[in-house]
């Protein structure tokens, strides 16, 4: 049986409170929301704290808000109410599917925005007991000194396997984030493709005391359709294999104005293709062949998670081709 390891746990209810108490622990701390990926991270060694600071008590961190032509979603806000959120549903039903699709209806309960897109990245040689690793001689990102996906890289290219980070980077997402410095609150905000670095051991660009507080949407204009397709072994539980989050603008005679292709699970960061290439083509099967052609050229599934890279890359071109061709007639 795999044991929680002990910690000390704050529940403050202000913010300030939160990052002061993440300042003061540095990397000793970490903040947690449903702790449904931080708990069995600790229980296989993976990450190691001795403070956890519970978010849940802070309510700037609570609610799904209409403001000033976007959608704000607090980063506390769970998965199950991100995905049946009547505003959610019509202005985003790509982030409500989404949602819907993550894991287990117990984990939904549990799991919130937040940690979603904050979720430590995966790998078939990191998600093991600490035995089973130190049996390999670790790795980069665990104590020791050689990635087993790319023998010889420099850096751990452990996946991101959020479901929801590549839906909202689609729709244009800004995540909005509170640090502390000299013992004040500060503020910034980021485009969510910019939240993501390329190392799989640090893949979040945030410092030690930063937290992500909300998410913030531009509301899509009616030409803007977005969908996204997850491909996991089971309908349920299961993280994505591959996954991919598809905007496109339509204009109206029906051809392509612009558009973004993004692919996920690949490494630690989203990829983000720009679809400039095939403005002013029809929307039709024959874009839903070509951007399933693009996808296969461009990019390259790693043997970072389960399943045969070879199978996970022509999966990729099938399910960019598939979610295409849903989205035809919207
Ligand atoms: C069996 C199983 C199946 C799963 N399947 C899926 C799946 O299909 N798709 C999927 O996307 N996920 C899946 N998950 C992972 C997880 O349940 C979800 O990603 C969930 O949304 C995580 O949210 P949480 O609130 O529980 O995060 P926590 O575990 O509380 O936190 C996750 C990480 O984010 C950090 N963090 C949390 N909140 C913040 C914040 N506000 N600012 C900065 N850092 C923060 C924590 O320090 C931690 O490192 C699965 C988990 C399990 C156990
Ligand atoms: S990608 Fe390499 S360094 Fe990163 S967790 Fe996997 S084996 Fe370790």
């Amino acid at each position: 049986m795999l044991r929680l390891p002990p910690f000390d746990v704050h529940l403050p209810d202000e913010l300030g409170a939160a990052l002061a108490l993440l300042a003061k622990h540095g990397r000793q701390a970490r903040p947690m929301q449903g702790g449904t990926d931080l708990v069995p991270n600790l229980k296989l060694g993976q990450t190691k704290l001795e403070h956890a600071v519970l978010l849940a008590g802070i309510d700037e961190l609570h609610g799904i808000e209409l403001d000033d032509g976007e959608l704000r979603l607090g980063a506390a806000t769970g998965l199950n109410a991100l995905a049946q959120d009547p505003q959610v549903q019509a202005h985003l039903p790509a982030l409500a599917f989404a949602a819907s699709r993550i894991a287990s209806p117990q984990i939904r309960s549990m799991g919130t925005l937040g940690g979603n897109l904050c979720l430590d990245t995966r790998c078939r040689y990191i998600n093991q007991s600490e035995l089973w690793r130190q049996a390999l001689g670790g790795c980069l990102k665990s104590h020791g000194r050689e990635c087993h996906v790319v023998p010889g890289g420099q850096g751990c290219v452990a996946a991101l396997s959020s479901d929801t980070a590549p839906v909202l980077i689609a729709y244009g997402a800004c995540v909005h984030i509170a640090g502390w410095q000299d013992s004040a609150l500060v503020r910034r905000h980021i485009a969510l493709a910019d939240l993501y670095d390329s190392d799989g051991v640090r893949h979040l660009r945030l410092a030690d005391a930063e937290i992500v507080t909300a998410v913030r949407v531009p509301l899509p204009s009616a030409n803007v359709h977005v969908g996204y397709r997850k491909w996991a072994v089971r309908k349920s539980i299961d993280f994505p294999l591959i996954s991919v989050a598809l905007r496109l603008e339509r204009s109206d005679t029906g051809s392509l104005l612009a558009g973004l292709l993004v692919v996920s699970v690949l490494g630690p960061r989203p990829r983000v293709i720009d679809l400039k290439a095939l403005a002013g083509r029809t929307i039709d099967a024959d874009l839903a062949k070509a951007l399933g052609q693009m996808a296969f050229d461009r990019c390259r599934p790693l043997p970072n998670v389960p399943y045969d890279a070879d199978y996970r890359r022509e999966r990729l071109a099938v399910e960019v081709r598939r979610l295409c061709t849903e989205m035809l007639n919207l």
